[in-house]
């Protein structure tokens, strides 16, 4: 196992009643690894990241953190604290906050643990929310109220939200479904910038995106590691070209 390992999935298997939606699927993963999932509908990827964050039991295989913590029995709740923070498609926002607000109670959630409720915000608890403002591109918005935000800005914000409880993993579920080409890039952007400290999955569909982005690419499908690599080969490789590419 190498130093730089932050994830293992080794040999996974999810069966739904007798239904295997994963087979013996691995998935490693290495410390600031921004990495995309990819796979035609039902390949059994939103259920990898199920299995990652505890929200689905693997039937069979092992998937450890950070080399040494084995969390397929753990919670969910217990994986979150341990530092792998998940965002699915529809943002988790409070709309009627403001987005300072939204940000000030996420960085008061510790790993989805409230630990000081409405405390007075002492002035590096103010810099922090303020940095990521700057990050996520919404500074001059701060104190607009949430649900007047645009689709993209409402994602940003919500991966800001997440960023506040310092995951070390983070677990992204089509981050860019709905989005303009402009916020698109932008959000690209954004992941390589958090990938320098954290590490990121994302199951993508926008093959746009994924060319545009992606260093390393899984594929799956039935259930399976179909291929692994950069976009080029993963591009190069004729089973891909078959079951999803549709070239
Ligand atoms: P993907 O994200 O790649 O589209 P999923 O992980 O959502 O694929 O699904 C993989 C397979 O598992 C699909 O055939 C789906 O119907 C099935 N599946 C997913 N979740 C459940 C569930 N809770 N119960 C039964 N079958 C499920």
């Amino acid at each position: 196992m190498s130093e730089s390992s932050i994830l293992q999935c080794n040999e996974v298997t999810v069966a739904f009643d007798g239904f295997k939606a994963i087979q013996g699927m691995s998935l490693h993963l290495r410390k600031g690894e921004l990495r995309f999932l990819i796979g035609p509908n039902g390949a059994g990827k939103t259920t990898m990241l199920d299995v990652i964050c505890g929200k689905v039991k693997p039937t069979a295989g092992t998937v450890t953190f950070k080399q040494s913590i084995d969390i397929a029995k753990k919670k969910e709740h217990q994986i979150a604290e341990l530092g792998i923070g998940r965002k699915f498609q529809a943002p988790s926002i409070f709309p009627s906050m403001t987005v300072f607000e939204n940000l000030e109670i996420a960085m008061r959630q510790k790993r989805g643990v409230f630990t000081v409720l409405f405390a007075r915000m002492k002035a590096e608890e103010r810099e922090r929310i303020e940095r990521q403002l700057e990050m996520i591109g919404l500074q001059d918005k701060a104190d607009w109220r949430a649900g007047g935000l645009s689709h993209g800005e409402k994602q940003w914000l919500e991966i800001g939200m997440m960023l506040l409880q310092e995951p070390e993993v983070l677990l992204l579920d089509e981050p860019v479904a709905g989005m303009t080409d402009k916020e698109t890039d932008k959000t690209g952007e954004l992941l390589i910038e958090i990938a320098r400290q954290r590490s990121i999955v994302v199951v993508e569909h926008d093959m746009e995106f994924v060319r545009n982005f992606a260093s390393k690419v899984t594929v799956m499908h039935e259930g399976k590691l179909l291929k692994e690599g950069s976009m080029e080969e993963v591009q190069g490789d004729d089973r891909v070209a078959e079951v999803y590419l549709g070239k």
